[in-house]
């Protein structure tokens, strides 16, 4: 079986078994039949010429004398009810089941091509292959009740390479007023311009069928063309849809029924003006005719010349290749046309070599498809009510979801990267595809954010100064790659330049922290993040105690110390306090100038974020031994578990079990009952204590990255304005200006040395999961006191800025 295209048109090939060109001779009767030279084969299927020698003289140019062609039939003395029965039926009879089809008749003028096709249209009896294919066509439509079959008809006339409708409705005047154009699309070949008549019984076919010659007639006289020398296409088309089966799929295909124009050589005989002009037509359509037909033939061949003529392009999806063909030569019987018979034969032997592999042509009602699905879908919505209400699941909806329901699980998703979520409760595959989603946007958002600063501090160490960078690897700050990093340790920093670049032991938040963070999810896990009213004031006092600064919200920390100790004059609109080194031919490396920069101006944003970084460290170290405390009492309670479990056993051996409906256990095993409720009470209470405090490295972790950011931010501008900036222009780069040399967004910053918050996140996930109460009263629980601790810090803050 093979699959092929026949322009962009797609068959398959299920019942595909290779055919071959179908090659008929008729032979039109005569009373001069040259028995001596045309003798058939016993079965009537093959031709043998034999030329006398006295003819052989000026006839033939070589010597030959005899030819023998074999055929699928020859047809003398043939009844046009016997031709239309041998050549036609099969064919028009596969049509109706999908199959593309098409018969030509191909011979020298005057031999039959007409009469065949056609036939005498003044007699029903001697009607050709083309009213009684519309008839066959009918009937069978008739015969098939189960099909909704619909019939069309176009009638086409090609002559000198221009294409004509012999069923126009409009009066005929020509091409260039309704010109046509061969188009091809997915749905096959078809002719622009072209009308095609929809026919719902034979007889309105035949009366398309009978205008369509009248015109030809007319045409061939009106425009004094030869109607021997154009090609005439009359094409049945079909479409069956089964009207049982409620099946999307459909088959159409169309008859193509060809009167060819005469093969004589015209050339030859010394034609002139319009005489050539016809001849060069018609011998070159026939021969691409040929051609294409060949080259369809072959498998190996990947280029079909169809749109050598518009004979072959119009025919583009109807000719050999994956359609049933027939080709019919017309040849006179007579000796003094046997030139031209022998020329016809050697064209009708050469097509009989042409295999085809005809295929049905099956398309999809897309209308039909939709109604169908849609019906699917409603079912199967059905069937999940079902199931939902079986499974208790009656509050989820299954419906896309709208622009509200995205922005949520978009803040899930940051929230739960942040790390103040700690589970994204799981409904269905649509919401898990849309929180997968979601993490992909914000992971690109934060990538970018990332290249951009990532630039933009680039641009500010010069690659090339040498002097620069060793100055930079030697205060620590590079790694081996060239990347600078940031130190945990809050004695000195990065400069932000790479958050992603690693130090080693530690661990960066980047794609694969991202990807941990997406194998947690839906695990279960403990508490949330929040932040407990008591730890909030530790720090914020603490701020608050700082002598120069003024107020106690760390977001209004100092932007100037109040030092003036430059003599330097200052710039005009240069506020009076601001220090300024005495600008230097070449600035200072970034890392000596950031150590003068923390001893002098940014002495006391220093000094707070020392003192932050501190209790970080402090309440980092207690959680952890609170997680080992956790971890203990966890085992402590399993052992006793399984003693109890033993006690238990034993007991149930003994039959102990049950004394007048009174339980009797022993003291052993009474004690352990009091030592696991013991142990159950220490685990609840130091579980709240590794909330409290964890809520409480969150906020401490934040007033740092905010200290962090504060200080490199002041930094950078205050080391831009110090050694890069022209005085004149230090106006728009005022703290709270946007324009901020290498300002560095803080949740870069956040990245940087935040090892143990990691290492944190990993044990509570370790200890967590094993609350002695039921998962969801748990996590509802920790979910209202997240909230709540939310409002207290949010008030709390409030408060505290207004003092
Ligand atoms: P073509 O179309 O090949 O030029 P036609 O079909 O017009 O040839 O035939 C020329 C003439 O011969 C017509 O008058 C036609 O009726 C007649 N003729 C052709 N074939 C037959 C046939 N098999 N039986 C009777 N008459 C025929
Ligand atoms: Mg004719």
């Amino acid at each position: 079986m093979m699959r092929r295209k026949n322009g962009n048109k797609h068959y398959f090939t299920g019942m595909g078994t290779r055919k071959k060109v179908h090659a008929f001779v008729r032979v039109k009767p005569t009373d001069d039949f040259a028995h001596e030279m045309i003798k058939y084969g016993d079965d009537n299927k093959s031709i043998d010429i034999h030329l006398k020698k006295d003819l052989q003289r000026g006839v033939v140019n070589n010597k030959q004398t005899d030819w023998s062609f074999k055929l699928d039939g020859v047809l003398h003395n043939a009844s046009q009810d016997l031709v239309y029965e041998t050549v036609a039926k099969d064919l028009v009879a596969q049509a109706l089941d999908g199959y593309n089809g098409t018969i030509m008749c191909y011979g020298q003028t005057g031999a039959g091509k007409t009469y065949t096709m056609t036939g005498a249209t003044e007699n029903y009896k001697h009607r050709g292959i083309l009213p009684r294919a519309l008839q066959q066509v009918f009937r069978m439509i008739e015969e098939r009740p189960t099909h909704a079959i619909t019939v069309r008809v176009s009638y086409l006339e090609i002559y000198n390479e221009s294409l004509f409708d012999l069923l126009s409705t409009l009066p005929y005047v020509g091409p260039s007023v309704t010109p046509m154009t061969i188009v091809e699309n997915p749905q096959g070949v078809f002719i622009k311009g072209l009308s095609v008549h929809l026919t719902n019984q034979e007889e309105d076919a035949f009366s398309l069928l009978f205008e369509g010659e009248t015109n030809r007639i007319i045409a061939s006289h009106t425009m004094n063309k030869n109607s021997s020398r154009s090609h005439c296409i009359f094409t049945i088309y079909v479409e069956a849809h089964s009207r049982t089966l409620s099946d999307e799929k459909y088959v159409t295909s169309k008859i193509n029924l060809v009167d060819l124009a005469g093969s004589e050589r015209l050339g030859k005989s010394g034609s002139e003006g319009r005489m050539l002009k016809e001849a060069t037509y018609i011998n070159k359509s026939l021969s691409f005719l040929e051609q294409a037909i060949i080259a369809l033939g072959d498998q190996k061949r990947d280029h079909i010349p169809f749109r050598q003529s518009k004979l072959t392009h119009a025919l583009k999806d109807s000719l050999g290749g994956n359609c049933n063909m027939v080709l019919l030569t017309n040849i006179y019987g007579e000796a003094a046309q046997l030139e031209e018979t022998l020329s016809s034969l050697r064209f009708a032997s050469r097509m009989k070599l042409v295999t085809t592999e005809p295929a049905i042509n099956e398309k999809y009602d897309a209308e039909r498809m939709v109604k169908n699905l849609e019906k699917e879908l409603a079912l199967l919505k059905q069937e999940l009510a079902i199931h939902d209400s079986l499974a208790n699941r009656t509050f989820v909806n299954y419906d896309p979801m709208d622009e509200i329901q995205i922005a949520e699980i978009n803040s899930q998703v940051r929230r739960y990267l942040e790390g103040t979520l700690d589970e994204i409760d799981i409904i269905n595959l649509r919401q898990i595809q849309e929180v997968f989603n979601q993490f992909r946007v914000v992971l690109s958002q934060q990538e970018q954010e990332v290249e951009s600063t990532l630039r933009r501090k680039y641009t500010l160490i010069d690659k090339n100064d040498f002097a620069a960078i060793s100055a930079v690897q030697k205060a620590g700050l590079m790694d081996v790659e060239g990347h600078l990093v940031g130190e945990p340790d809050g004695q000195s920093f990065g400069l932000g330049v790479t958050p992603f670049s690693t130090k080693p032991g530690k661990k960066p938040k980047s794609k694969k922290m991202f990807k941990e963070q997406l194998g947690s999810l839906g695990r279960k896990e403990g508490a949330g993040s929040p932040v407990s009213g008591k730890d909030l004031e530790v720090s914020i006092s603490k701020t608050q105690a700082t002598p120069s600064s003024k107020e106690g919200d760390v977001k209004d920390l100092p932007l100037r110390d109040r030092e003036t100790s430059s003599s330097e004059p200052l710039p005009l609109d240069s506020p009076k306090e601001e220090w300024r080194p005495p600008r230097p031919s070449t600035p200072p490396p970034k890392p000596v100038a950031f150590e003068d920069f923390k001893n002098e101006r940014g002495s006391e944003i220093n000094r707070i974020f020392k003192e932050n970084k501190s209790i970080l460290n402090e309440r980092r170290k207690r959680a952890s031994e609170t997680t080992q405390r956790i971890n203990a009492i966890k085992q402590e309670m399993d052992l006793t578990k399984e003693a109890l479990n033993f006690q238990k056993s034993i007991r149930e051996k003994q039959g102990e079990y049950e004394n007048k409906g009174l339980m009797i256990i022993d003291e052993e095993e009474f004690l352990l009952i009091l030592k696991l409720k013991d142990l159950k009470k220490q685990y609840r209470a130091e579980y709240q204590d590794l909330r409290d405090l964890r809520a409480e490295i969150q906020y401490c972790q934040h007033l740092v990255d905010q200290c962090r950011h504060r200080l490199l931010t002041e930094f950078d501008i205050w080391y831009n304005e110090s050694f890069f900036i022209p005085d004149d222009m230090q106006v728009s780069l005022k703290p709270g200006s946007s324009i901020r040399p290498g300002m560095v967004p803080v949740s870069r910053l956040v990245s940087l040395g935040e090892d143990d918050q990691d290492k944190f996140n990993q044990l509570q996930q370790r200890v967590l999961p094993e609350g002695p109460d039921s998962i969801s009263f748990y996590n509802a629980k920790v979910k209202t006191e997240q909230k709540r601790n939310y409002l207290k810090t949010m008030m709390g803050l409030q408060q505290a800025h207004r003092k």
